[in-house]
């Protein structure tokens, strides 16, 4: 497809904008403020750019790097060289995402507690603080936004790290993918026939293609582990052209060896949005 623009490397990590980010433009709500407007729409994307940053760190402190972040119209990737499986590392990075859009937040709160909004209207400078008001209002909602319980937001990784203490990693990316479908579909079927606003349209069917690739990719890993999971100490080796497959708590059966000459070299990145 199209080869993304490298803009530059913050703390090892390459960060690339996507070409369709310039479809951004085409926005007329973008040009309708002038230049606060675009400023404004620069710094949300700025403040996208630090939410996949605190994924990206925070995966870095559970031994996983990043490929790349990407940066598209309608938000950020952070490509993980793996996901995690540890319910606790998974929500830690998870919940990194959107801290920093609340600590953002936090911090314009302070801003304005400390009297800096009175401060700018005294200076005449009302246009930064509805400028500083709005940024507020982005982070909020990104951080909202991105906790909602299906995937592919993070919310949708919340909820499996929380339910895979009571059901399957499996079960619990299906329950989180579906659901993560069900919300796509209902939410697009509201942009086309009530609001008619074709950007979220391409949200929602962005939102139900990301979800269902997520839980197809999840499941191949898993399928992929059964299959090459070892035995526990103590068993007999298997015979020559046989492997033990793990058929359930306790039980092994043994089953033939299956090459295919299709390898990937590298496990595929995991984006992480
Ligand atoms: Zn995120």
């Amino acid at each position: 497809m199209f080869t993304s623009w490298k803009l530059g490397r913050i703390a090892g990590i390459d960060v690339f904008v996507h070409p369709t980010f310039l479809l951004l433009l085409l926005l007329p709500e973008v040009w309708s403020g002038g230049f606060v407007t675009l400023f404004l729409v620069a710094s949300a994307f700025g403040c996208v750019l630090l939410h996949e940053f605190g994924h990206a760190l925070m995966a870095r402190r559970f031994g996983i790097e990043t490929e790349d972040i990407t940066l598209y119209p309608i938000g950020g990737v952070a490509r993980l060289r793996r996901l995690p499986r540890a319910p606790g590392a998974e929500l830690a990075i998870a919940l990194a995402g959107p801290a920093v859009n609340f600590a953002i937040v936090g911090v314009l709160l302070l801003l304005g507690a400390m009297g800096l909004g009175v401060l700018l209207d005294d200076a005449n400078l009302r246009v930064t603080a509805m400028f500083l008001d709005n940024l507020l209002l982005v982070n909020l909602g990104l951080g909202l936004f991105n906790l909602i319980p299906a995937f592919p937001m993070d919310g949708g990784r919340v909820l499996r790290a929380l339910l895979s203490g009571f059901v399957s990693r499996s079960q619990a990316t299906s329950i989180a993918a579906g659901l993560g479908r069900a919300l796509a579909l209902a939410f697009g079927i509201a942009a086309l026939l009530v609001t008619h606003n074709m950007l979220h349209v391409a949200l929602a069917a962005f939102i139900y293609l990301a979800s269902r690739a997520e839980e197809w990719q999840v499941l191949e890993d898993e399928q992929r582990r059964r299959v090459s999971s070892t035995p526990p100490e103590g068993m007999w080796t298997a015979p020559p052209g046989y492997h033990w497959v793990r058929a359930g708590k306790d039980v092994w059966q043994l089953a033939p060896i299956v090459v295919t000459y299709q390898q990937r070299p590298h496990p595929r990145p995991s984006s992480w949005s």
